[in-house]
């Protein structure tokens, strides 16, 4: 199969969709791929590594979406993409269309293959190409709540971990998954306060019990959600249904409530959001002010760090890449629910109901 890897283009991003040594795994297996010029600068990849690696370096993106049988990259298309978008063609990528009607639309009309990372999902329910940059998320989630807790940011001026004799700062993560649990893994070991509030009781206990005490677990109810949070310095929200957008579980009233320049960081931003006054922010003008606090709401938080983030991805992506390649996509899809799970659309058709009943189109 003919493999593209485009440069992706949204603010501040640089990753790319595969390293060098994914793209050596397919030449190797007999795939050709195109990879765009410069797509893996931003994530320390030289076109040179890419062509030893057995690709062939093309000029643009639109050789690229031209040439390819599947495109593999990391964030939705953009309308200079979406123009690109064609049916008959795989398009294998982050795509989040429950929070994007316009996009979801445009992928309809282009008849294009989605394949979604996002929804490709194990029986158990587990999200394995989310997973990666969820533990990303989540790591950076606690880094970036530390830093803007800093009063020249605006911030309340705690330290996270105080020193010996001062209180630590209190985060309250809402959401246990594989997000919540690492941005607690690193609150923790700033030696922060930490508790993190689920409604699922089965996460609780596996957390409760890994972190033997460490991390505080709490059942999510909204009076026990308003309480935690008017006594939080730090609020981080990764709540998921998958597929959907995500639950406004923090209102507007309940953070009026938060000491001043204290810290939110809504990394469910991708889903919607789960603060009511959340709006998806960037890089480079990460956060703004609701209530005399610091609100977070990057879109693409791993994206700050695509070495890491590139290397995580392929890792998690890889398999699955050489199998659509290897046997086509109706095939890879019949032989793994997980990935048939992940597909999308399909020749102007919706097949997926959570994206569906988000914009009250038929699936
Ligand atoms: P996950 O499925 O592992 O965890 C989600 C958790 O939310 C689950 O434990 C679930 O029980 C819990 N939950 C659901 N509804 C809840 C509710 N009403 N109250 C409390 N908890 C509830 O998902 P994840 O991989 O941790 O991802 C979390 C979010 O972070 C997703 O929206 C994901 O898209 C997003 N994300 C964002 C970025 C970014 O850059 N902003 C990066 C990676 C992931």
């Amino acid at each position: 199969m003919i493999i593209g890897v485009p440069r992706e283009i949204k603010n501040n991003e640089y990753r790319v969709g595969l390293t060098a040594a994914g793209v050596h795994e397919l030449t190797h297996a007999g795939h050709e791929v195109l990879v765009e010029a410069s797509a893996g600068l931003g994530a320390g990849v030289r076109d040179e590594d890419f062509a030893e690696a057995g690709a062939r370096i093309v000029p643009d993106a639109a050789d690229v979406w031209g040439g390819a049988e599947m495109v593999v990259k990391v964030k939705e298309p953009l309308p200079s993409e979406q123009a690109l978008l064609r049916a008959g063609q795989i398009l294998f990528t982050y795509l989040h269309l429950a929070a994007d009607e316009s996009l979801t639309r445009a992928v309809l009309d282009s008849g294009t293959t989605a394949i979604a990372y996002e929804t490709v999902q194990r029986a158990d329910r587990s999200l394995p190409l989310l997973a990666p940059m969820s533990a990303i998320a989540g790591r950076l989630a606690t880094q970036v709540a530390a830093y803007h807790l800093i009063k020249p940011l605006g911030g309340s001026g705690v330290l996270m971990g105080g020193v010996p004799g001062t209180s630590e700062a209190k985060v309250l993560v809402i959401g246990g998954g594989v997000v919540g649990e690492q941005a607690a893994v690193m609150a923790n070991g700033l030696h922060a306060d930490v508790t993190v509030m689920d409604v699922n009781l089965a996460r609780l206990q596996e957390i409760a019990t890994v972190h033997s005490g460490a991390i505080l677990t709490r059942y999510s109810t909204r009076l026990d959600l308003s309480e935690m949070i008017r006594q939080a310095d730090v609020v981080i929200g990764s709540v998921l249904i998958p597929g959907r957008r995500a639950p406004k579980l923090v209102t507007d009233e309940m953070v009026s409530t938060m000491k001043p320049g204290s810290v939110l960081v809504d990394v469910a931003i991708d889903q919607g959001g789960c603060f009511e006054g959340s709006h998806a922010t960037t890089h480079d003008a990460p956060t703004f002010r609701v209530h005399d606090t610091n609100f977070y709401c990057v879109a693409n938080m791993p994206g700050s760090v695509p070495v890491t983030a590139t290397a995580a991805l392929t890792h998690a992506t890889l398999p699955y890449v050489m199998r659509i390649a290897g046997s086509g996509w109706r095939d890879a899809l019949r032989a793994d629910a997980a990935l048939a799970k992940g597909l999308n659309a399909h020749a102007g058709t919706l097949t997926n109901t959570g994206v569906g009943e988000a914009h009250g189109i038929d699936a």
